[in-house]
């Protein structure tokens, strides 16, 4: 909707031709998916060393498509999990060669009560409500995305056929709802309403010293791969996984080993592949994210006692499920203990793993039909 807005506002100024839109390599997939939806042409530039958008290049695109310039899409901060310090000097460059600045609204819990899209020059953002106004932050849908726009889009802003909305020069529905879900608005609407002003900034507060409380606690024993230039993260962290390949431990395998230790495993291999992205949000409270951090320091002492070419190990064969560990039989190399109990506070309150592993991106890859061939049922007759 925020790019199609754009694309209107281009045309009633006669700029029908601008329909390039920049995004950066480090952007979620769904950016450049919807700038190709939207009818644009994708173009994308790079981000540096430190996991900032490189200025250099940014430049550089900028100017070869100066004329045809239609919009730059961002994420603020960065999936990178870092509050790009040069982020105003990018949305100027963009508005000085023609072109709108569509802010993906994904890391909204790092900057509600503290900052804003305006700020930094963005004409649109989406606002995932289901993420940064909702509790568990992200936690499974369904997902709603109001746009907000600056006033030279407001015109633009989306119709409907049915219920009167949108702008005075509005483009046609994008949502057959006009107003999202009102299954999720209404969570939405309650977390804004308990928590307030107030509580809202003390929120993204919360998030960010829980972010960083757990890069200080990890620190030495997982590298954490960007952060900004006073060595801090914002809401967000990726710890790099792939110095462990050398011992044959892959992200996944660190992932399925924190189900042992009671927990889900936070995203891995986005936006780096074979790295982890930690989020921790305001919702959990110290003693939460001191277990966290003790399984993956544990696991970390783990991934150390693997000697090389040795596959046969508690991170490999993770997750250990119930049937496992009261099997009679018992072939691994180390104790049923280690497998499942693998630090006291475990044994408190232990999450059993239901399964094992089913292998990865096979299944999304491959059609698995489960039910019975047609002759099945033709031997049955
Ligand atoms: C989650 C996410 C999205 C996708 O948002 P959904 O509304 O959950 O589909 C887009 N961009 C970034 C940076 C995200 O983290």
């Amino acid at each position: 909707a925020g790019l199609m807005t754009i694309r209107a506002y281009h045309e009633s100024r006669g700029d029908t031709n601008r329909n390039i839109c920049i995004i950066p390599a480090s952007a979620h997939g769904t950016n450049p998916a919807s700038a190709v939806m939207a009818g644009m042409q994708v173009v994308v530039t790079k981000t540096d060393e430190k996991g900032n958008i490189d200025l250099a290049d940014l430049e550089e695109k900028v100017l070869k498509h100066s004329e045809n310039l239609a919009a730059l899409m961002v994420t603020y901060p960065s999936t990178h999990g870092v509050f790009e310090s040069s982020i105003r000097k990018i949305t100027r460059l963009i508005h000085e060669h023609g072109g709108q600045v569509y802010m993906d609204g994904a890391n909204m819990n790092a900057q509600v009560g503290l900052t804003n899209p305006a700020i930094i020059g963005a004409d649109v953002c989406h606002l995932n409500l289901h993420k940064t106004f909702a509790i568990p932050h992200g936690g499974g849908g369904p997902g709603v995305g109001p746009i907000c726009v600056a006033a030279q889009l407001a015109p633009f802003l989306p119709g409907n056929p049915v219920i009167p909305t949108g702008g005075k020069k509005a483009i046609t529905a994008i949502s057959a709802a006009p107003w999202g879900s009102a299954l999720a608005c209404l969570i939405s609407y309650g977390y804004i309403k308990m928590l307030g002003a107030a509580g809202l900034q003390k929120a993204t507060e919360i998030a960010i010293l829980n972010a960083n409380y757990i890069k200080e606690r990890l620190e030495g024993k997982y590298q954490v791969l960007y952060t900004g230039e006073m060595g801090r993260a914002a809401h967000e962290m990726i710890i790099d996984c792939r110095p462990f390949k050398q011992k044959n431990i892959e992200v996944t395998d660190i992932a399925k080993r924190l189900m042992d230790y009671g927990f889900h495993a936070p995203t891995v291999s986005f936006p780096v592949a074979g790295t982890m992205m930690i989020e921790p949000t305001e919702s959990e409270g110290l003693s939460e994210l001191d277990r966290f951090c003790d399984a993956m320091i544990s696991i970390r002492e783990e991934i150390d006692a693997v000697s090389e070419g040795d596959n046969q190990n508690v991170l490999k064969n993770a997750p250990h499920t119930l049937e496992m560990v009261t099997s009679d039989h018992w072939a691994f190399p180390y104790t049923r203990q280690q497998a499942a109990y693998p630090l006291p506070y475990v044994k408190e309150s232990k999450f059993w793993p239901s399964i094992r592993r089913v292998d990865e991106a096979y299944g999304d890859r491959n059609l698995i039909c489960t039910c019975a061939p047609i002759e099945a049922y033709a031997d049955s007759e």
